[in-house]
């Protein structure tokens, strides 16, 4: 969560994480990510609320005797999740709807970083990809519903994991968009989120409920906790923690109550965030957190599986700061002058990815503001908009282009945020370049105008604008992601006995990744969703529900 009119920085900020392991004895650190299968003896753990497993919640149980019993909840659960009724409320946006479905002559862009394959035919069944080959050899079955494709692509469905429920409605507060960003994550083609922290917990884990049980469109969730923020907090929506203990209970009151992960806050203590994170390991969550008290390298000593934002928002390098300590947070000046490719800043990157710690890239909440008139304000986001929301986005960009300001505030004409923004670019290509894992989110915060779906999509324009080629842009948008969420084996790529989770763009975004815009149809469980139809559907919504 970064605060309103950031550029002016007169308020401050914000940002979050996920389901982590309890590392058993003989399981290999970098087992860490994907292999999520308990050994014997293990723990899983129960919420309260019985959903689809595989969707969201664990079940605490000792393995021994309960496994048969296991399984049976397992596949009633999947066969129960794939053919599920849809409300009339999510019927209207549904346009694919059929047992076997072909996806034919249609180009793939599997995810894996892999170049493009042209002329391919997909067979989907049963909410799965069931077959992906050269649409001349294809083996159409009779009864599939086919679809000429020429001239589209096919991605496999975005894993956004910086992706609130919430925009900012005023200075410093923000509102719940359960109406709106459900429709536009879907629409954009984004077909699991992690919320990566939550001002409306409740709320969260409701539209959870309503997506899975088909009262709902919206992508899959992964519900964060409220906010694990310290004391001295801008943010009023935000609890502030008054200890250890008290980040310990409120870690095991929200997995209680169906959270998968948590994300710590700029406020929070060394102790609390130790608390916070010995809790949540225990009981196979993760924490991230977007931090300015604690520096990345500490906050990796202490065990934390992700940060967001990167090195924007790094405190470590400030000069003459103090542990425990959150001056102001952002130092665009510095920087803008730290060197990447050696020295502390490089001593942190190896330190990361030797702790395997993932980084969770958010440059579109940085871009807008960061450079006058830059993003081009496109007519669906405006459209998307409030009357007032809308306003407040226009008045906020004139404000932080505003010479005079930057002038008073910088001492200089020139606004150091197009320098800053560049480095974090290059620091987030570095640090992938190294090994690390970045992940990929929109942050929907900062001074607006950054929307569910369409910011995601932008997400990944940027991270072509920051070196990477569309190919291993859309691989950090997709497979990082699922990878961290330990869902590889489900989601992140198009393979056979996947969940067909899949977007169906005009154009070729492996030429052109503007075309990653272009999205006509979103695939989730097989089910193809109209995305022009919940685009509209969101019409002037976006800043009041
Ligand atoms: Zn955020």
């Amino acid at each position: 969560m970064i605060a309103v009119s950031s550029r002016s920085r007169e308020t401050a900020k914000e940002c979050s994480p996920q389901p982590a392991l309890s590392l058993s004895k003989g399981r290999k650190p970098w087992e860490k990510w994907d292999t999520e299968k308990p050994q014997r003896g293990e723990r899983l753990f129960l919420t309260r609320a019985l959903q689809p497993l595989r969707c969201h919640n664990r079940i605490s149980f000792y393995r021994g005797n309960m496994r048969s019993a296991f399984v049976i909840v397992l596949l009633s659960c999947c066969s129960v999740a794939v053919a599920q009724t849809f409300s009339p409320e999510v019927r209207k946006f549904i346009k694919v709807d059929a047992p076997v479905v072909a996806l034919t002559h249609v180009r793939v862009i599997d995810g894996t970083g892999a170049a493009a394959r042209e002329d391919q035919t997909i067979v989907l069944s049963k909410g799965k990809i069931e077959s992906v080959s050269d649409a001349s050899a294809a083996n159409v079955p009779k009864d599939a519903q086919a679809l000429d494709l020429h001239g589209y692509t096919v991605i496999p469905g975005l894993v956004g994991m910086h992706d609130h429920m919430f925009y900012p409605v005023g200075p410093g507060s923000f509102g719940e968009m359960a109406y709106s960003f459900p429709r536009l994550y879907l629409a954009a083609g984004v077909t699991t989120i992690r919320t990566t922290g939550s001002l409306e917990p409740y709320t969260d884990l409701e539209i959870r409920k309503a997506i899975d049980s088909g009262k709902m469109p919206g992508p899959k969730m992964r519900v964060t906790g409220p906010y694990l923020e310290g004391a001295g907090s801008w943010a009023l929506q935000l609890h502030q923690l008054t200890g250890p203990e008290d980040a310990t209970r409120t870690v095991n009151y929200w997995l209680d109550e169906g959270v998968n992960d948590f994300k710590a806050y700029m406020f929070i203590t060394h102790d609390e965030l130790a608390a916070a994170i010995t809790a949540a390991h225990k009981r196979g969550a993760k924490v991230t957190g977007h931090l300015c008290t604690i520096g990345f390298r500490e906050a990796a000593a202490l065990g934390i599986d992700d940060l967001e934002h990167g090195l924007m928002v790094d405190s470590e390098f400030l000069p003459g700061k103090k542990p425990g300590e959150c001056k102001d947070e952002e130092d665009p000046v510095l920087m803008a002058k730290l060197d990447i490719n050696s020295g502390p800043v490089h001593d942190m990157i190896l330190d990361l990815i030797a702790r395997h710690v993932a980084m969770t890239s958010t440059l579109p909440v940085f871009e807008m503001g960061s450079f006058p008139g830059r993003p081009t304000l496109q007519p669906r986001v405006l459209d998307a908009l409030s009357p007032d929301a809308r306003n407040q986005l226009l008045t906020r960009r004139v404000q932080s282009s505003d010479s005079a300001a930057i002038q008073r505030r910088y001492g200089s004409e020139t606004s150091p945020w197009p320098a800053a923004f560049k480095k974090e670019m290059e620091f987030e290509y570095a640090f992938s370049k190294a090994g690390g894992l970045l992940l990929a989110g929109l942050d929907p915060t900062g001074m607006g105008g950054v929307l569910a779906g369409f910011g995601d999509q932008r997400e990944v324009e940027l991270l072509v604008e920051a070196g990477f080629t569309p190919l291993e842009a859309i691989h950090i948008a997709t497979a990082n992601g699922a990878q961290y969420l330990g869902e590889s084996d489900r989601i992140g790529t198009i393979a056979p006995g996947k969940q067909a989770d899949l977007v169906l763009i005009k154009g070729d975004p492996s030429k052109k990744i503007e075309d990653i815009e272009n999205v006509e149809t979103v695939f989730k469980d097989g089910i193809g969703y109209d995305s022009a139809k919940l685009i509209e559907a969101v019409r002037g919504a976006v800043g009041t529900r």
